[in-house]
């Protein structure tokens, strides 16, 4: 006799399966594919039992090779008992794959898994009440401790030849669906409930060998697509909605979570910010307000007496060297090219401190789950996963943890798509880069201008994401349920530790591989290529190349040569950007006193509309060498490497050639 585990990634499959088989396993492939086979035999009142461990798996839609060999072992393999393994501190997401593994019709009972952490909680679940909405027997376990373990396999043993009834839950409108599918193609509903409902949700596929007339199938799977005509969810993401009604419907009633309290104080607030219409106006409203706290009254403020302290730093270094009766050259090296490079990447910590302190809040305090969990909704509308959202908010921080989070994706090609735009959501690094531009040019609107050039990223990024689809991920988009947690007064522990770790990265940064971009770049701008001084940087080695390379950037409106060079050097690190820009036009200036004397220089050569056209094309080009390493070893590929920054270099400079030509257009 065969008995199958079959459960989500972490329900504790393995252990289970260890308990109930000791030693005795042994371990093999699929036929035909690289996915572990793992069989244990028990041996209980003389009969011998094959336990059988499937993959680690959320669905059975036909996505991941795993689903694709559970769903094609249970329904046509030699399985007598599915033992399903949920984890009940998990249940939302658990029981979708318990209803569709149900709807197969063979024998199966419930291991209800975890119980222990559902104990912790002080959460309380009616079991009995579960198992006859479910209409299968659950047990409780702990596998960790060995707890109920030999009564479900007990009761797995008893449940053989049971003939299970599938559950009524669909909408009379599915309902109906499914009769006449069941009606054309003589699929029994009590026996092959799972093959019908395939149908409905992906069509013709669903019908692969098995004996069905092809030309009936192509007219009723047109059929079927009339029924969903004009509606918002594709036929498939309607099935799974009512799935997780159901489910959410059954937890009402039989779960009893403990922090009722803060649990109903959040609902409260979830029906204001995740409202259906209110939702996005709200995720925008705050995140505008993000921005007008870094740059409002607060940011200005600090960062005034910071670049006082900055300033007076300089003076101080500048007047020692003077002392100390250093060469020219030496004194230009350390105060222009270092003090100046990395002042001016520094004096932009208040601002970017205050943001990263905003973003922490709206993390730890829940905001964040739910900006996904609003963005899934907008993203399923164009056919994309919402999972992807949450890598890209971590792009807001640094691309490669962001670009590291899409291995919670399982889907290879949605993974290969995330990657893709994640760049898109402007990180920290390119953040002094607006702020210098949006102080230079539009001083009075300020964090309009920065909170723009992120909704633009955002928004790129969802044009990304639709137009590539076609090309990357052809699939269907996985499903993607989140629990959201409560709402916390965040900790200041907390955010200071959160916050100070962005910070520190970026001071770090600012001090080791941005010195030592500073220090070549001051080199290559002040000799030329017989090693010589040169009066006019323009005639430096960088000044060479960056005239060549300003021709690009032409059609942009910022074709000169020290604009393009701090772009080409913005490759090392974001901030660099900034830092080149300090110190190519300090040059010839004497000290920097400030960064905020990048503004006069800045003014003769960008106009406010270039500058907007720069900041985009900051914004959207290649990403720094960090994050392409990240990218190459998470994609595994050079060719989708290159391809995703070829791509992302490409969109900016179009997106950046459209807004400065019209721009110019509309302006005159
Ligand atoms: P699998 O991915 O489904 O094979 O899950 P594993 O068997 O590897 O278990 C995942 C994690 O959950 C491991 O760290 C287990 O030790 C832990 N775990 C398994 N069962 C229980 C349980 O009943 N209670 C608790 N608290 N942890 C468990
Ligand atoms: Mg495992």
């Amino acid at each position: 006799m065969n008995i199958a585990l079959v459960g989500n990634p972490n329900s504790g499959k393995t252990t289970l399966f260890n308990e109930l088989t000791g030693s005795n396993q042994s371990v093999g492939n699929w036929p035909g594919v690289t996915v572990e086979k793992k069989v244990g035999k028990v041996k209980f009142n003389q009969i011998t039992y094959n336990i059988i461990d499937l993959p680690g798996i959320y669905s059975l839609s036909t996505m991941s090779v795993d689903e694709v060999i559970t769903r094609e072992y249970i329904e046509k393999g030699d399985v007598d008992v599915i033992i399903n393994i949920v984890d009940a501190s998990n249940l939302e997401r658990n029981l979708f794959l318990t209803l569709q593994l149900l709807e197969i019709g063979k024998p199966m009972i419930v291991a209800l898994n975890m119980m222990d952490v559902l104990e912790a909680r002080h959460e309380k679940l009616n079991i009995k009440l579960l198992s006859k909405y479910l209409n299968v027997p659950i047990i409780p376990i702990v596998a960790s401790k060995a707890k109920g373990v030999k009564a479900c396999f007990q009761n797995a043993v008893l449940q053989k030849d049971k003939v299970m009834e599938p559950l009524d839950f669909y909408s009379d409108k599915t309902k109906s669906i499914i009769s006449k599918v069941s009606q054309e193609l003589e699929w029994d509903i009590d026996t092959q409930l799972s093959t019908i409902i395939r149908f409905i949700e992906e069509g013709p596929e669903a019908s692969l060998g098995l004996d069905v007339n092809l030309f009936k199938v192509a007219d009723l799977n047109e059929w079927v697509e009339q029924q969903f005509v004009g509606d918002v969810l594709d036929r498939d993401m309607v099935i799974s909605d009512e799935k997780y009604n159901y489910i959410t419907s059954v937890l009402k009633g039989a779960l009893t979570k403990n922090d009722r309290d803060i649990d109903s104080i959040s609902n409260k607030i979830d029906k204001v910010l995740t409202h259906r219409v209110l939702a996005i106006p709200i995720f925008l409203f705050i995140m505008y307000l993000v921005f007008f706290i870094a740059f409002g009254p607060l940011g200005s403020f600090i960062k005034d007496y910071f670049e006082l302290g900055i300033e007076w730093v300089i003076i101080q270094i500048a007047a020692l060297l003077r002392m100390m009766n250093v060469s020219d050259i030496v004194y230009n090296l350390v105060v222009d090219g270092i003090l100046g490079g990395v002042g001016a990447i520094l004096s932009f910590l208040p601002e970017i401190s205050i943001l990263f302190l905003m973003l922490s809040i709206l993390e730890s305090s829940g905001y964040m789950a739910r900006a996904a969990f609003i963005m899934d909704r907008l993203f399923r509308r164009f056919g994309l996963s919402g999972r992807s959202f949450i890598p890209m908010l971590m792009g807001f921080g640094c691309s490669v943890p962001a670009l590291m989070a899409t291995r919670t994706l399982e889907n290879e090609r949605e993974r290969r798509l995330t990657m893709f735009i994640i760049p898109f959501m402007s990180c920290g690094a390119k953040f002094p880069v607006y702020a210098i531009f949006a102080a230079a040019f539009f001083s009075q609107s300020q964090a309009l201008v920065v909170f723009s050039i992120y909704i633009i990223g955002i928004i790129i990024a969802i044009i990304s994401g639709i137009v590539l689809k076609r090309f990357i991920n052809k699939g269907k988009t996985t499903n993607f349920i989140m629990e959201l947690p409560p709402y916390r007064l965040p900790t200041f522990k907390n955010l200071f530790i959160h916050t100070w770790d962005r910070v520190r990265g970026f001071v770090l940064n600012a001090g080791t591989v941005i010195l030592l971009a500073m220090i070549v770049i001051w080199f290559l701008h002040t000799f030329n290529f017989q090693f010589q001084i040169v009066e006019n940087s323009a005639e430096s080695i960088f000044g060479i190349i960056g005239q060549a390379i300003a021709i690009i950037f032409k059609p942009l409106g910022f074709g000169e040569w020290r604009a393009a060079m701090s772009l080409v050097v913005g490759f090392v690190a974001k901030e660099a950007v900034v830092g080149t820009l300090g110190v190519l036009y300090g040059l010839g200036e004497g000290v920097i006193e400030s960064p905020e004397m990048l503004v006069g220089p800045l003014r003769n050569v960008f106009t406010p509309l270039s500058a907007y056209s720069f900041m985009i094309f900051t914004l959207l080009y290649l990403p720094c060498v960090a994050a392409f390493a990240t990218m190459k070893r998470e994609m595994n590929s050079w060719k989708w490497t290159l391809l995703a920054v070829g791509y992302q270099t490409g969109v900016a400079w179009l997106v950046a050639f459209v807004v400065y030509q019209v721009g110019s257009l509309i302006l005159g």
